[in-house]
């Protein structure tokens, strides 16, 4: 095997997560890192699939706090670091007709305040003022953040890469790393069909494909792929320019304006763990019915059906992220598993590798419940609020 040039850091992937931990790095002055992905272009994977929403209503503090840093990072993100975040903050809007979840949802918004967050509770008549037109007659309350909305994942992965490029950082594409070379407890360096590349210490940013990667260390990285579609009409201006990203509880169907368009989807809860990513057709009728019951007037839109798309999901059994050095293999960090939230949390993670590379351990956030072992040790605490 050819032996090539390797790094101090090298991150598998140039998804968004990969691209931030790479840009905080190099920012830190740790510049002799490689990012190896397997794609022939970086955010190619879920990043850029995704729908892009970024939120702080969560029921767990560490989410919570994730968002947040995250979020007021994407506010700054052309002067910080260059490039385009494109935030919107139009909010998220939590729609409430099962009294079990609007009781948890007004518990979580006491949390989210207590964190600094907005959080609003809004009764039937208040939410429908943000989005005319949607059935009222069955709503308890709503819960509703104008600090949350939406971005361009591509644009903040791309430019993280410009940057991190420009400070000395390399990134590879076409590099599909097929196996980890471990002595002595540690990861020693990697091979891809170039040769092998040597490191100091190894990140899995693998999104959906952590599992597998994980499996090449010898490790159990419960990360499984799930795909998700998202359904996108034609323009459609049945709904308003600035509504806020909007979710029925109830069922999960969401939705949320793109320029004039709208995107909609529900996930369907009998679809098994794949790497498929073709529309999920079949499943579209479930998503309308229960789309048109909360927001009739969905029923004029025309689908844009080539502009439809599916992409995977990264989901643990808790719905929590994996973050951090592994407890086994101390040179080996995981930073996936963020089960569908891994755009809004990504300027986070990647401050927070780059402190547990460079200072030992993350300390702008405490991760500890985030860690691996958490899945041999302990009941797992839930995320909740996923959809
Ligand atoms: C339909 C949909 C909607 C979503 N909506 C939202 C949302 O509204 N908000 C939000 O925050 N998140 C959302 N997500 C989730 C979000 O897209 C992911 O959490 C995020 O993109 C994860 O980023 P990543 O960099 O970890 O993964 P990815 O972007 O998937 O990057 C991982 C990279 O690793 C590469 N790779 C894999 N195996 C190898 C290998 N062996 N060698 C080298 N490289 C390899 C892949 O090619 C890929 O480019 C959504 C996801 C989907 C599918």
């Amino acid at each position: 095997m050819t032996e090539r040039p390797g790094a101090s850091v090298i991150i598998a992937g140039a998804g968004i997560v990969g691209a931030s931990i790479a840009y905080h790095l190099a920012a830190r002055g740790c510049r002799d890192v490689l990012v190896l992905e397997r794609a022939d272009a970086p955010a190619s994977g879920s990043t850029g699939r995704s729908a892009g929403g970024v939120r702080h209503q969560f029921a767990t503090a560490v989410n919570v706090r994730l968002s947040h840093y995250s979020i007021e990072r994407l506010q700054a993100f052309t002067q910080e670091v260059g490039g385009y975040a494109s935030l919107r903050q139009v909010g998220y809007l939590f729609v409430h007709t099962d009294p079990a979840s609007w009781k948890r949802y007004q518990e979580q918004a006491k949390l989210q305040r207590s964190l600094g967050v907005p959080t609003e509770l809004l009764s039937a008549d208040e939410a429908g003022r943000l989005v005319p037109g949607m059935r009222l007659d069955d709503v308890l309350g709503a819960s509703y953040c104008p600090w949350d909305g939406y971005c361009d994942p591509y644009g903040i992965a791309t430019g993280y890469l410009a940057r991190a490029r420009s400070l000395g950082v390399r990134v590879r594409c076409e590099a599909p790393i097929s196996a980890v070379h471990r002595v002595g407890g540690r990861v020693v360096g990697v091979e891809t069909p170039d040769g092998t590349y040597g490191c100091e210490t190894f990140v899995n940013a693998c999104g959906a494909w952590a599992g597998p990667l994980g499996a090449m260390a010898g490790l159990d990285i419960p990360v499984r792929p799930f795909r998700r579609t998202i359904y996108v009409t034609d323009d459609f201006d049945g709904l308003p320019d600035g509504m806020p990203f909007s979710f029925d509880v109830a069922s999960g169907f969401y939705v949320r304006k793109e320029g004039r368009a709208l995107f909609f989807g529900l996930t369907n809860p009998h679809e098994p763990s794949s790497e498929r990513l073709d529309v999920d057709w079949g499943w579209l009728d479930s998503v309308l019915e229960h789309g048109v019951r909360r927001f009739p007037m969905l029923g004029e839109a025309q689908l844009a059906h080539r502009r439809c798309w599916s992409g995977l999901y990264e989901v643990t059994p808790d719905h929590m992220p994996v973050l951090g050095r592994h407890p086994a293999l101390p040179n080996y960090l995981d930073a996936s598993g963020f089960s569908g939230h891994g755009v809004m949390h990504a300027p986070a993670t990647g401050m927070l590798m780059a402190e547990e590379i460079l200072d030992g351990r993350a300390h702008s956030i405490d991760i500890d419940e985030l860690r691996v072992d958490r899945f041999d040790a302990r009941a797992l605490r839930v995320e909740t609020n996923v959809f």
